[in-house]
């Protein structure tokens, strides 16, 4: 399985993108991304740390355009023990779909692929991951970023999640263009808070410096969404502290396991998501 493209070739394959990297470590799966890019004709930057070790690849398009800029996120390390497909190989490959796209028609663009975003640490009550983009926020100016979009679990489904959003926070930008590009696509979509105790990802680094803008998207297939909205309702921080999770869409429940395989990514769901990036990058050059 190659995840090659080269210049000027037709789209990089997003599925065969997620099988190259399946059951691959992470740093196996940081030099596919590294290659891949070399492979459309782009210069990556690796932005590396030696202890902690990371390694962050990241990617500008319109590098010296004074425009605020969107950062378009997905992490590509991985759980040992898991193929790691939905999460994260559908985000990174969507990502490189992306970049592809961009090489043709530049856009004042970053694309950040994120190492350490997943667990180091774990207790009962607490668990922390999320360093390559800790690292980034320490390290990088975030006054030219117009929005931070960061991707997860994009290979099931035709139903857009724009995560985690409070009810003080829907009028933020980002939300606001994230659903306005679904509703253009007719894709149907909805934005929930859900508790950074149960699910998080690398838009919360960003958060904690104090850029607000910065969300999550996700897709889970239309018929999950009943059990979405009954694992909204129910759950809360005090039964997770007791350690009771809810139902989870079923997507969501072999995350982090051996069932996260190549075999349940539905190609047209990286598909949707690649075309909602570029309604969301389109929408800032008009
Ligand atoms: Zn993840």
């Amino acid at each position: 399985m190659t995840l090659m493209g080269t210049p000027g070739s037709d789209l990089i394959s997003l599925i065969e993108c997620v099988r190259a990297l399946e059951g691959r470590d992470s740093a196996a799966r940081g030099e596919k991304v590294i290659t891949t890019l070399k492979s459309i004709g782009l210069k990556p930057f690796i932005q590396s740390c030696r202890w902690p070790r990371i390694r962050n690849v990241i990617v500008d398009f319109m590098p010296d355009s004074t425009d605020k800029r969107l950062l378009f996120s997905a992490h590509y390390d991985v759980v040992k023990g898991s193929p790691g497909a939905n999460d994260n190989a559908s985000g990174v490959a969507v990502l490189l779909g992306l970049c592809d796209q961009l090489c043709r028609v530049p856009r004042p663009v970053r694309v950040v692929f994120f190492d350490r975003e997943e667990c180091w640490f774990r207790t009962p009550l607490l668990s922390l991951g999320l360093l390559g983009s800790l690292f980034y926020v320490w390290k990088e100016e975030l006054q030219n970023v117009a929005a931070v979009y960061n991707l997860e679990f994009c290979g099931q489904g035709d139903f857009l999640g724009i995560w985690p959003v409070k009810k003080r926070e829907i009028d933020l930008a980002a939300v606001k263009q994230a659903q306005a590009a679904a509703s253009r696509l007719g894709v149907p979509f909805r934005s929930a808070h859900i508790p950074w105790q149960l699910f998080s990802s690398d838009h919360l680094s960003f958060r904690l410096r104090g850029f607000a803008n910065a969300v999550t998207l996700s897709l889970l297939p239309s018929g999950q969404i009943p059990i979405l909205e009954e694992m909204l309702a129910t759950m809360s921080f005090a039964r997770l502290l007791i350690g009771k999770r809810p139902l989870l869409p079923e997507p969501l429940s072999y995350i982090h396991s051996h069932g996260d395989s190549a075999a349940k990514i539905e190609e047209r769901s990286l598909k949707l998501m690649l075309s909602l990036l570029l309604e969301l990058v389109r929408d800032t050059s008009d």
